[in-house]
């Protein structure tokens, strides 16, 4: 039997009609295809994943890349590499494959949904009200630290120039709102739980900023 020996093996078993000999699914298994398709953050200049990491890491993109040897069927939850630029960054948390808008991780290339990202830093917090925490976080996938989470659009792994774009854009946007800590207290006994690591706005009355001697608390 053709069958017998693949790793399908023969559907029919005793009822086949040919010779059954050897170990059913005896012949060798390919290599998994990700092992020639490159990480698409290893490309984007990091990879939190290592050595571990499914996808092949180096600088040559793979000339098989269209008429390379199909997908291997015992690899179903391998994620799908064909449109990097559309359905490649799901959410790791809820897994939906097309967040309305991303949350980026200074710290690492994990995608997630703003709202997924925002919950799941929250139920950490103690005040719900803090949205931003100058307490180091980490990345609920691979706990790379990132100190606050920035809104966006499109997803771009660690190392995109738009990336960095899209957090220093943002951070000068915190930059002028006013600290709601910071703001409470006037006078001498100025106060704020960042101190000099708040992403908001500390402004003396002359509108010369203020800076903290201590960091977050
Ligand atoms: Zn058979
Ligand atoms: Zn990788
Ligand atoms: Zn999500
Ligand atoms: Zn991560
Ligand atoms: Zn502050």
């Amino acid at each position: 039997c053709r069958f017998y020996n693949t790793s399908r093996g023969c559907l029919r078993g005793d009822s086949c009609r040919y010779r059954h000999i050897g170990t059913p699914g005896a012949a060798p298994k390919p290599a998994p295809t990700q092992r020639n398709t490159p990480c698409k953050f290893y490309a984007a200049g990091g990879c939190n994943r290592g050595d571990s990491c499914f996808f092949k890491h180096g600088s040559e993109p793979s000339p098989l890349r269209t008429s390379g040897p199909s997908k291997e069927a015992s690899l179903p939850t391998a994620p799908r590499i064909d449109k990097p630029e559309e359905n490649a960054y799901a959410c790791v948390i809820c897994f939906d494959e097309k967040p309305i808008s991303y949350g980026l991780l200074e710290g690492c290339s994990h995608s997630f949904c703003l709202e997924c990202i925002r919950a799941w830093r929250a139920a950490g917090d103690k005040d719900h009200s803090v949205i931003m925490s100058g307490v180091i976080k980490t990345c609920p996938a691979c706990r790379a630290p990132s100190s606050f989470i920035t809104p966006s659009t499109n997803f771009y792994p660690s190392g995109h120039p738009m990336k960095i774009r899209t957090i220093e854009g943002y951070k000068a946007n915190l930059a002028k709102i006013p600290c709601k800590y910071f703001i409470r207290r006037r006078g001498p006994n100025r106060y704020c739980p960042f101190g000099r690591d708040c992403f908001y706005q500390h402004q003396n009355v002359d509108g010369t900023p203020y800076v903290f001697e201590h960091g977050a608390e």
